[in-house]
């Protein structure tokens, strides 16, 4: 089960873990880096 975390930038649909790592859009397909994200928390 992936856990949800943070929110897609573009359609602001929850972001879920992706099994080739970082995180994924289901609703629009964008991908986010942990990186990436740890940048849109701070
Ligand atoms: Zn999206």
């Amino acid at each position: 089960m992936v856990q949800p975390y943070g929110r897609c930038q573009h359609c602001g649909e929850r972001l879920y873990a992706h099994i080739e790592g970082g995180y994924q859009c289901l609703n629009c397909g964008r991908r986010y880096t942990e990186e990436a994200l740890e940048e849109q928390m701070a």
